[in-house]
């Protein structure tokens, strides 16, 4: 069918470079290219062979020039971004320049603060529509299939939605007192900034996990988890028409907030620049450095995932509610592909994505988020392809009255 260049050669491309080569009958062919070019060709060592023909190739995605000179010669259909959210403006540039698909799985970030904002991305849909091109935002798990999972929800089962809860839980232990699952910049960038949820037509913003519910999650039991602010929350906002409520809850341990805690405390989370013995340093780039790598996680980690949505609106007059979810398990993850699964379940839906741009289900001309393209078709392959979903028509509620959200419980 087509050709695909992958760009990044970390935990989330790792997974979707397996399922692309799954998916030998769509990518017939795929470059992997990153900073690091050993990680890109170690990858294609351990794939080569089967059917999907892989090449490897060095680039900075910082750098317009070099990617677009990379994309000329390579030729893809469609460009997948699984670099940084850093990167994301520049292979759009890149992708404009070539009149090439692009999709990503995480919103542009400026390096300097963290804004968790689509509108730099949302200021290239003209310029996308007049190439003729599609860019596909936010293609992970979430954002991603919580986006799919919405768009599938508001087709088949409600008139209007006008609560959405978004719940995000991994049970999974990987033995460390204290590690991130993903990108340990970007997670603690994510975790440690204020929360922030939509109600009524306005944001409402909260201090960083000062709104905690316990929820009791299917195969994986009772956790504590935490109101964030989340990417997709912004798009699905203008997405959802009649929408009342929009709140995004993350499950974390009590080992992984004290420690987080005691390294916000000494300063050790701070973006800002220090000085270093004459060298400018980030705290929270050195953090990672010292971090437990994401990829070493995979062969440790134990338990599983489950990542969904709880809706609640009107069908014919009627209230309705809905809950569906995927439960993913750590250690099946890492026997089939290597890796846990958190980068499983963002690595999966990056494949179908791109899949469904290359098939031309969806390709739109324009920038647009996931949850604007017919959800049918890329259901289907979440069950094909390792990320089955569950329904449940009668689920627990996060909180029986709605206004309940105004008046947070505070964690102690
Ligand atoms: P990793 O840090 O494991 O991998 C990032 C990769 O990008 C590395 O191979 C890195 O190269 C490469 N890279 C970084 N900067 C550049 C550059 N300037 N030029 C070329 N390559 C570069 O991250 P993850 O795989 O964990 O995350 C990838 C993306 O997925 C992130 O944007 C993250 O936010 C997103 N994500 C989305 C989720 C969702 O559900 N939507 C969930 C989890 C993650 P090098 O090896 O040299 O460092």
């Amino acid at each position: 069918m087509g050709k695909a260049l992958i760009i990044g050669a970390g935990g989330v491309a790792s997974v979707a470079i397996h399922k692309c080569v799954q998916n030998s009958e769509v990518f017939e062919e795929i470059c992997i290219a990153s900073r690091t070019k050993s990680k890109c060709d170690a990858l294609k060592a351990k794939l080569d062979g089967g059917k999907t023909k892989i090449t490897t190739a060095q680039v900075d995605a910082d750098n317009v020039d070099e990617l677009i000179a990379l994309i000329n010669e390579i030729k893809p259909d469609i460009v997948m971004n699984l670099a940084l959210p850093y990167q994301d403006l520049t292979i759009m540039d890149a992708c404009l320049a070539t009149k090439t698909n692009y999709m990503d799985t995480a919103n542009y970030e400026p390096e300097d603060t963290a804004k968790f904002e689509y509108k730099w991305q949302w200021d290239y849909r003209e310029r996308f529509e007049k190439a003729g091109i599609t860019a596909l935002l936010g293609s992970g798990f979430d954002p991603g299939v919580t986006g799919v999972f919405s768009a599938y929800a508001l087709k088949h089962y409600f008139d209007e939605i006008e609560y959405i809860d978004i719940l995000d839980c991994n049970g999974g232990d990987h033995g460390y007192p204290f590690a991130t699952n993903f990108n340990p910049e970007i997670n603690i960038r994510e975790v440690s900034a204020n929360g922030r949820y939509w109600e009524n037509g306005e944001w409402i913003e909260t201090k960083p996990m000062e709104i905690k519910r316990g929820y009791n999650f299917s195969e994986v039991g009772e956790k504590e988890m935490y109101l964030l602010y989340h990417e997709e929350l912004e798009s699905l906002v203008q997405n959802m028409p009649g929408l009342k409520r929009i709140r995004f809850f993350m499950t974390f341990g009590p080992s992984y907030l004290m420690h987080l805690k005691a390294l916000e405390n000494v300063g050790m989370t701070s973006i800002e620049p220090i000085e270093y013995e004459g060298k400018q340093i980030i705290p929270l780039q050195f953090l990672k450095a010292i971090l437990p790598d994401p990829a070493s996680l995979g062969p440790r980690t134990v338990g599983k995932t489950n990542i969904g949505c709880i809706f609640k609106g009107k069908k014919d007059g009627q209230d309705k509610t809905y809950y569906i979810y995927n439960v993913c398990d750590h250690q099946e993850c890492y026997k089939e592909v290597g890796s846990q699964a958190v980068s499983y379940t963002t690595g999966v839906p990056a494949m179908i994505g791109a899949a469904m741009v290359m098939t031309g289900k969806w390709n739109k001309p324009g920038v647009f988020n996931i949850e604007e393209f017919n959800p049918d078709p890329f259901m289907e392959e979440l069950n094909k392809w390792g990320l089955p979903w569950v329904e449940d028509f009668n689920p627990v509620l996060v909180d029986a009255l709605p206004e309940e959200a105004k008046k947070p419980e505070l964690v102690r």
